[in-house]
């Protein structure tokens, strides 16, 4: 799939503009802060309905206006299709499909699939284990929108179980309302490690393969699914559910004491080992970084494998970050696929060329060409 043009009005610092694309490279430079990342942000908010920096849309907004929209237009193999984002300070935002608007955000997910990679990528491996989490709920959101609803779920049954935690505090008597929402929540969990499992299994192959090519095959990467429990069985929903059941009624007294769910998907890891070591706690900086593209190449294996499609690519500042060895291999895999590069310096691509280059120059956001 590629994006033809996408319009942005109010939309963070750019006032009304229209930027037209090509189907290969398109690099887009210009000084610092002059609204090369906002371009990113705004394809990516139509991919995924949320801004890969900030989770509240007022920040979208042009200081000087009072919402924003956005208009993104698309050529996918079943057709063209067009992607809008409308939002007023105070409302909740619009999202609208070939014009019409979509009843639940999930039905925007799988529409245009996009894969970031940007600098803070590297707290996947850094920081701890939400910011993994949300690396593959990110990707298993737009290949499965049935992902996204039961994470969505989830997350809502989630809150109201830890509130009853709470109230059953102060009365007792609540304590037999508990086991409804342990099946809720058992059922939920299941299907939602049932998924990360297999994803986590199947990232682990094709990063593993890359990673080895990436570095003549002197590091070996493996990554391993760590759920918040010990589960035998991650294959058969029926089975995982009734024992996530026992090892609620096992975690109950401690539930009780603290008034938190203890175990479930929102505890969830996975760790990432190169060589036999774990790259967070020995990995060093370049070996972490390189981690990163592995793994970002190898999502956009399987999402390709997974919808017959190329997702677009959105690379925010990192080439400058990659040595020439790996600048090389990120730019030889992802030839046939549109791909975004925003930098300071677009002399990096100077004798690269992908068919048609597209050089966007941005200032004060405006795009010239
Ligand atoms: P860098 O090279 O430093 O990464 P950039 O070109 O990627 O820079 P962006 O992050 O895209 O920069 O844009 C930053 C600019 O957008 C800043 O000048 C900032 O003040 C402006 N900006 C951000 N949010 C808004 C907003 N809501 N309204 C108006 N301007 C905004
Ligand atoms: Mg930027």
């Amino acid at each position: 799939m590629y994006i033809d043009k996408i319009s942005l009005k109010n939309f963070r610092n750019y006032r009304d503009e229209t930027i037209e694309f090509s189907k290969d490279l398109n690099i887009i430079y210009g000084q610092n802060a002059q609204g090369k990342t906002n371009i990113i942000e705004a394809v990516f908010l139509c991919a995924s309905g949320r801004s890969h920096r900030t989770s509240k849309d007022a920040e979208l907004v042009n200081i000087d206006g009072t919402g924003f929209s956005i208009l993104l237009e698309l050529e996918k193999t079943e057709g063209r299709k067009n992607i809008g984002i409308e939002y007023e300070r105070g409302k909740k935002k619009i999202v609208k499909i070939n014009e019409v608007p979509v009843k639940k955000i999930g039905s925007l997910m799988g529409n245009l699939v996009a894969v970031i990679f940007s600098p803070e990528d590297i707290l996947i491996i850094k920081e701890g284990p939400s910011q993994r989490r949300r690396f593959i709920d990110i990707t298993l959101c737009q290949l499965k929108p049935s992902y996204f609803y039961d994470l969505q779920q989830y997350n809502k049954i989630l809150l109201q179980r830890n509130a009853l935690l709470k109230e059953i505090q102060f009365r007792r008597s609540l304590l037999d309302t508990l086991e409804v929402w342990d099946y809720k929540i058992a059922e939920l969990s299941s299907r939602i490690m049932i998924a990360r499992n297999e994803f986590i299994n199947r990232l682990c192959e094709i990063a593993k393969r890359i990673h080895f090519n990436l570095t003549d095959g002197s590091e070996s990467m493996e990554i391993k699914y760590s759920p918040s429990v010990g589960l035998h069985n991650l294959s058969d929903p029926a089975e995982l559910k009734n024992e996530f059941i026992k090892q609620l009624s096992n975690t109950r007294a401690s539930e009780l004491k603290r008034c938190v769910t203890l175990i479930g998907p929102h505890r969830d890891d996975y760790e990432m080992v190169l060589n036999g070591l774990s790259l967070k706690m020995f990995g060093s900086q370049g070996q972490q970084r390189t981690s990163v593209l592995s793994l970002k190449l190898a999502e956009i294996e399987i999402i390709r494998s997974e919808t017959d499609e190329n997702p677009v690519l959105l690379l925010d500042d990192v080439m400058s970050e990659l040595d020439f060895k790996r600048r090389e291999f990120l730019l030889e895999n992802i030839k046939n696929i549109q791909t975004f590069i925003t930098c300071t310096d677009k002399d990096l691509f100077e004798n690269r060329n992908f068919g048609d280059n597209l050089y966007i120059r941005v200032e004060a956001g405006r795009a010239y060409y």
